[in-house]
């Protein structure tokens, strides 16, 4: 997204270069002036009295004398150059002076007197040039400043649709359903006439709903440029600025720019930045957002017919809009876009490795079955860390290595190799993930083991990795809860192995997510025990620079929801308990494992693990 070739600063930076030349400028001038000054230093010639002169040279002394104006220069008998200087006095001859002519051989020159002029003038003028330039240059800069001041108002929408690359629908892989609703947005564009024959009414707004990466901007921009019009991109968080009025006048002009350029497309990206529902207090409700927010409305609402121009806004939180913006001739059309299925991340990687070398050997129908849940941005990433560390590796073309350290640090962080564990803390790092490795593989609704690995990686000790055979897109409580189980394996596994009072920090990590995942399950997904199907609404949103949480429940209710979190995490651990303590031999032949190896894959993990079983206590049926 390297689409910011006019950012907020741009003007900023250019006082800064006005500033810069101005140094250059009084560079110059002092080097100017200090060579002058080398120029003019006083000859080596020695100067000598006239009547000197005059004598030494009737004596036969010198060679040559050459006259320019009152100046004598003397070229003595055995010398080449003139040694010696003397001046005559002003409106004299040689001959008052009393030399004799046979005696020496004279030349004469025209008394220019330009050096002397440039030189007294340039004494003269550079102060006054010093001085003048710098004043210039403060002047100029100040009026920068001013310059931006005024500027403030004036929408920083960047202009795109002249580079030569255009987007086109062919460079979005993948995403069928949201190109085919887009591509009636070009026919609008490109055939107004078309539609406004026949009476209808082109739409002013589309939304584009989704989560980050997963090609929005990208769709806008296809839109502009299958359609072959100019793209104003700009983003809900540049409209609010400290100052309350100010994103509205950028709205205005932003909109009178793309009226001069119609037909064109805006596209807001983040529009919840501005558009969040009004007059609820949260998220940040003053009076500026919500007048920039009336002043998109307004600006929609003018659209004449005809006037072609249609506002691409992108979110990825819908539910949090205000109503109006949503209404009918305004952003009435709704695209949603996914995060991408197995065939398109398969065709979205092909996109980005097909202009990189890679080896016969890469199987991206691997890659893609195992990236479920990845955006395309986080797929075109994996891409680029694969050629940075084909390059990094010296290879020439990228191997299934490269791509499979890609994918892993993509997912979950690099290799920190350097970092020192002792031998105690190994042991304890394998334990623990080996913990976690037991439970997901003996419990029937876990996800299968991808990795196991004690090799310190972003942030945490050791990784264990589990992939979901398929694309899901729903989760039952079994699932969840047997997720819950595997996620305190890790914790349970070093309270089985070193006692309850030795467990480690090491398990922060897990259980802050399992806390978060039992709470969701009650709080959002009606997976309680007692509070079974329903749902309690918590508005986050900031007021005064302080996050709150606004409950739409009673404290009596709030009591029962920490309950129903607490039985989910005790049942989740005392089914781990039991998982660890009746396959206490496969955790040690794990152990063993990644103590001699490090990484441990999935088919080593499989065989390890034969013969494993899911002990009565853990069973949920
Ligand atoms: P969003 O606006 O939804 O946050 P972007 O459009 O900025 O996402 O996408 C970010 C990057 O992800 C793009 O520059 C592109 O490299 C990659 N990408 C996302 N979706 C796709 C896709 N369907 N096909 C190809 N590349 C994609």
């Amino acid at each position: 997204m390297d689409k910011k070739p006019l950012r907020p600063n741009a003007k900023r930076s250019k006082g800064g270069r006005g500033f810069k030349n101005a140094s250059f400028i009084v560079l110059i001038m002092l080097i100017g002036l200090i060579s002058y000054a080398a120029y003019r230093q006083p000859s080596t010639q020695q100067e000598i009295p006239i009547t000197t002169a005059v004598q030494q040279a009737n004596d036969g002394q010198y060679k040559k004398i050459t006259v320019t104006g009152d100046e004598l220069q003397i070229t003595k008998k055995n010398a080449s150059q003139p040694t010696l200087k003397a001046y005559k006095e002003d409106g004299t001859s040689l001959k008052d002076e009393g030399l004799n002519y046979n005696k020496v051989q004279v030349s004469i020159k025209p008394a220019s007197g330009t050096g002397a002029v440039i030189g007294s003038l340039a004494i003269n003028l550079i102060p006054v040039l010093l001085i003048g330039g710098l004043l210039y240059f403060m002047l100029k800069s100040a009026q920068g400043q001013g310059n931006q001041a005024l500027s403030f108002g004036k929408s920083r929408a960047r202009l795109y649709g002249n580079e030569k690359d255009k987007v086109s629908f062919k460079s979005v892989a993948g995403q069928a359903e949201a190109k085919q609703d887009l591509q009636e947005v070009v026919e609008f564009l490109k055939f107004p006439k078309k539609f406004s024959s026949v009476g209808a009414r082109i739409p002013k707004g589309v939304l584009l709903v989704g989560p980050p990466g997963t090609g929005k901007t990208m769709l806008a921009r296809a839109v502009a440029g299958e359609a072959g019009v100019p793209f104003f991109s700009i983003s809900g968080s540049e409209f609010v600025e400290m100052f309350v009025g100010v994103g509205a006048s950028r709205v205005r002009d932003l909109f009178a720019k793309a009226k001069k350029n119609a037909p064109c497309i805006i596209f807001v990206d983040e529009i919840d930045a501005v558009g969040r529902r009004r007059g609820s207090g949260m998220g940040g409700g003053h009076d500026e957002r919500e007048q920039t927010l009336n002043q998109i409305l307004v600006e929609m609402d003018g659209f004449e017919q005809g006037q072609n121009v249609i506002v691409l806004a992108a979110t990825n939180r819908a539910d949090v809009l205000d109503p109006a913006l949503l209404r009918p001739g305004r952003f009435d059309r709704r695209v949603n876009i996914g995060l991408p299925d197995r065939p398109d991340r398969q065709a979205i990687l092909e996109v980005h490795f097909h202009d990189k070398p890679m080896a016969s050997e890469v199987d991206l129908d691997a890659l893609a079955a195992k990236t479920a849940g990845s955006s395309g941005a986080d797929l075109a990433n994996i891409a680029n860390e694969s050629a940075i560390i084909a390059a990094r590796n010296n290879h020439t073309q990228i191997s299934q290595a490269d791509v499979t350290e890609a994918f892993e640090r993509v997912a979950i962080g690099p290799e920190r190799k350097s970092k020192v564990m002792n031998d105690h803390e190994k042991e304890l790092t394998a334990y623990h993930e080996a913990g976690h490795a037991i439970v997901g593989h003996v419990l029937p609704d876990s996800d299968v083991v991808h990795k196991v690995t004690i090799i310190p990686r972003g942030g945490t000790g050791g990784v264990t990795w589990f992939i979901p055979p398929e694309d899901k897109s729903y989760h039952n409580i079994l699932e969840y809860k047997d997720i819950l189980a595997r996620m305190l394996g890790g914790r349970i596994a070093e309270e089985v192995v070193y006692g309850k009072e030795r467990v480690t920090t090491g398990a922060g990590n897990d259980l802050q997510k399992a806390a978060e995942l039992a709470r969701d399950m009650v709080i959002n997904q009606g997976m309680g025990t007692k509070l079974r199907d329903q749902v309690f609404h918590v508005e986050e949103g900031m007021m005064i620079e302080r996050m709150v949480h606004e409950r739409e429940y009673s404290d009596d209710t709030a009591k029962v929801i920490d309950q129903e979190v607490e039985a989910l995490i005790t049942e989740a651990a005392t089914r781990a308990r039991a998982v660890i303590k009746h396959n206490l031999k496969y955790l040690e032949a794990l152990k063993d494992k990644l103590l001699e190896k490090e990484t441990v894959d999935a088919e080593e993990v499989h065989a390890l693990f034969t013969g494993s079983h899911l002990p009565k206590e853990a069973a949920l049926y």
